[in-house]
């Protein structure tokens, strides 16, 4: 088949295509949860001491006993196996962003050759992947492989379900032999123990007597492309970096606005509903759905859970997400910009702090200037932005994600925090020195009878923001939406509970000094926002104005690219945030910066690899062959006597050449090697690769707008997009 036939055909048979049959949708209580070993699943299952154990493990993060794991174990074998599981398998989450797992049968063997299933309490806690191939900074030698995972009760177990068989997957996380944390879940417990025992300072200065552990919160909003496998497997970029490295513009983009929130196609909704249903056995709590800015392009968020379990969660829609899409003939895009020119994907994610005593920490309530534990908090978060600003920047770097910040359709790459008019008022007159009076919110009235009065937010929105308060929570904008929310959730955990620390040894002070309680606060927040309230921005963060006045006039830092963010994880500040607060030491945080850096380099010299090979194999000869064939056609048309305008021809050998000479550069630029250090190579990889591999996607796209469509080897744009 010629390039152009098996594109047509492509087109073919999507539009022939219909929506993959699907069972009904079934009712959410037959369905709920009904592969997860919960709680409720427990006390069930457990004897009542048993399960009294478990729950505050679960609820608290106290320690579980040798004894109680047996049973666990037991019981959750016992329930597996009677939902068709033969094997188990811990899932853990390595610093790249995937999910690992490991798979080992429940059987035995006896001595008469019988097998029988058989699973421990130690089998449970601990498990011993040969882990020597996951990335691991230089925290060990090749040589000295050995990892092991071990059982986090506060994620419940559950079954996975596929076409082959049931397994029971244990939620782990993953260290070295030496103890070192290798994987994301680690850093994210940690971080929320520190903040937990910060805040119970705080509230306890406070007068609080009864304060139950404090959990961080975590939504993610996840955005996502499907473009029809036809397409997507014919398109080496797509299956290899998982975005377009070429495609000139499509005439219609997105200028119309007429796709977000617009009907849902209907092969999407029954993919949506087969996802859906699939997260809803598995305890996941999908809530909204949507289609998003750009054509192609949908979004889905879950309702909140504790940071953790959000975090697997996370991890297992990703991966659920693309599986299923497969199975419906799309394949599904998490990159964070998979089409040049239109809106790219974010995660948005949602989070806070709050326990079971105090409430949602985050919660200013109508009349917030009354609610000092609330001030206190958010007081401690926009601390936590403006001196870690660089932080936040670099748990959201990666070369992906690079594409979108500061493009004008995602947050600028500069960490500010936006509150809300009402809001910034209250901390604008705190940091005077005034406690401001008055209600958030007030009624919405549109005068129209037919329509209810409602309770206005009290803040608007703010949609080129970072990290904006959004009501009862802060909401990181810029994290991007192939990656896991760990690293973003470990940053912000962290800041909180140094920031909270600061703010106890204040407090105590003030009060020891004789302050009321409320002078102890305002002085407090007074001091905290003559320091850091140059952090706070309501206005557009998209405008020119506000990069060079952040910069200039408010010392913030404006950090493109992520050769220029990772560093800061090397910074002496950082490194003490994190040891003193115990969630990282400083060799698991170089580790953390050595991967993370290795990752940028690897995947933009594969990109790269990728572009000069689909130039030269895929377009050079589409763009020849044109050139063959005008040629041909004006030698006929002299012969004829017939003098034919050869300028479409010139125009066409331009680009072409013009493609040769960059791919040759590119070429030239990747056999680079002997860098003095990793920030070099990464600067390098910024600098000179990127650019290079855009000036050859220039001369290439440009041809596509010339070249023959019957001679053109990739999907274009068009099709791709509006398809489906
Ligand atoms: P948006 O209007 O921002 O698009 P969505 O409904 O798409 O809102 O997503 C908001 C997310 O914020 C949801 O996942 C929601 O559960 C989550 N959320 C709400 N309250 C909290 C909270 N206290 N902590 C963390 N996440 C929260
Ligand atoms: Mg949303």
């Amino acid at each position: 088949m010629s390039a152009n036939s098996s594109r047509q055909q492509a087109i073919q048979n999507i539009v022939n295509r219909s929506p993959m049959d699907v069972s009904p949708p079934e009712a959410l209580g037959e369905i709920w949860a009904v592969d997860v070993f919960n709680l409720s699943r427990m006390e069930w299952a457990l004897s009542k001491t048993a399960f009294k154990a478990i729950k505050k493990t679960v609820q608290t993060g106290a320690p579980l006993d040798a004894a109680t794991a047996d049973v666990v174990a037991a019981a959750m074998k016992e329930w597996a196996v009677s939902r068709g599981a033969k094997f188990f398998s811990h899932i853990f989450y390595p610093m790249t962003n995937i999910t690992a797992e490991k798979h080992d049968g429940f059987i035995v063997t006896n001595s008469d050759g019988g097998a029988i299933t058989e699973f421990t309490g130690s089998l449970l806690i601990k498990g011993e992947p040969d882990g020597s191939s996951f990335p691991n900074g230089s925290l060990r030698m090749t040589n000295a492989a050995r990892g092991y995972t071990a059982w986090d009760p506060t994620s419940p177990a559950y079954i996975m379900q596929t076409d082959n068989g049931a397994t029971l997957m244990i939620p782990s996380v993953f260290m070295s032999w030496t103890g070192e944390a290798l994987d994301k879940k680690i850093p994210l417990l940690r971080s929320n123990a520190a903040m937990n025992e910060a805040g119970q300072k705080v509230l306890a200065l406070m007068g609080e007597t009864d304060i139950a552990t404090l959990n961080s919160s975590c939504g993610a909003e996840q955005e996502y492309f499907l473009v029809d496998a036809y397409f997507a497997n014919s398109r080496p970029d797509l299956l290899l970096a998982g975005r377009t490295l070429f495609g000139a513009p499509s005439a219609k983009g997105q200028e119309f606005d007429d796709h977000y929130f617009g009907a849902i196609p209907a092969r999407v909704q029954v993919f949506m509903q087969d996802y859906e249903d699939q997260l809803y056995r598995l305890g996941i709590p999908a809530k909204t759905h949507h289609n998003e800015v750009a054509p192609g392009q949908f979004e889905i968020a879950p309702y909140f859970e504790a940071a953790n379990v959000a975090a697997d969660h996370q991890q297992l829609m990703m991966t659920l997400m693309k599986a299923t899409a497969k199975k419906h003939g799309f394949m599904c895009l998490l990159h964070e910009k998979p089409f040049a020119g239109i809106n790219g994907s974010g995660k948005h994610v949602n989070w806070s702090v709050g326990n079971s005593t105090q409430g949602n920490l985050l919660d200013p309530g109508s009349t917030p200037h009354e609610n000092l534990l609330f001030l206190l908090f958010c007081g401690a978060v926009i601390r936590g932005v403006h001196l870690y600003g660089p932080l936040l920047r670099a748990v959201i770097a990666t070369a992906s994600n690079d594409h979108r910040l500061g493009a004008n359709e995602a947050p600028p790459a500069i960490l500010s925090v936006y509150l809300g008019d009402q809001l910034e008022k209250v901390f604008t007159d705190i940091k005077e020195g005034n406690i401001h009076s008055g209600e958030l919110g007030g009624e919405m009235d549109l005068g129209l009878s037919q329509i209810l009065k409602f309770e206005r937010d009290p803040g608007d929105r703010n949609r080129t923001s970072p990290f904006a308060f959004t009501g009862n929570r802060f909401e990181f904008r810029a994290v991007g939406s192939s990656q896991s929310v760990s690293g973003p959730l470990v940053a912000m955990n962290t800041m909180l509970a140094d920031s909270l620390n600061w703010i106890a040894g204040k407090l105590e002070t003030a009060l020891d000094g004789g302050a009321s309680q409320a002078d102890a606060v305002v002085g407090v927040l007074k001091e905290l926002m003559s320091e850091h309230s140059n952090v706070v921005f309501g206005g557009d963060g998209y405008s020119a104005e506000w990069h060079r006045a952040a910069v200039e006039e408010r010392g913030l830092k404006n950090i493109p690219t992520t050769a220029d963010a990772l560093p800061a994880l090397r910074e002496a500040s950082v490194v003490e945030l994190f040891s003193s607060t115990g969630v990282l030491s400083p060799v698991e945080l170089e580790s953390r910066f050595e991967v993370y850096a290795e990752q940028y380099v690897l995947s933009i010299e594969v990109e790269a690899k990728l572009v000069i090979d689909m130039a030269q194999t895929l377009i050079y000869p589409a763009a020849t062959s044109y050139l063959e064939m005008l040629s041909s056609t004006a030698q006929n048309m002299s012969i004829m006597g017939v003098e034919m305008d050869d300028s479409i021809a010139k125009i066409v050998a331009g680009h072409i050449n013009a493609m040769t000479a960059t791919t040759a550069k590119l070429r030239e630029a990747l056999a680079t090697e002997d860098f003095s250090s990793t920030e070099e190579h990464m600067q390098f990889c910024a600098k000179s690769i990127r650019p290079l591999m855009d000036e050859v996607r220039v001369a290439a796209d440009a041809l596509e707008g010339y070249v023959a469509d019957e001679l053109w080897p990739l999907p274009k744009y068009q099709e791709m997009l509006f398809i489906r």
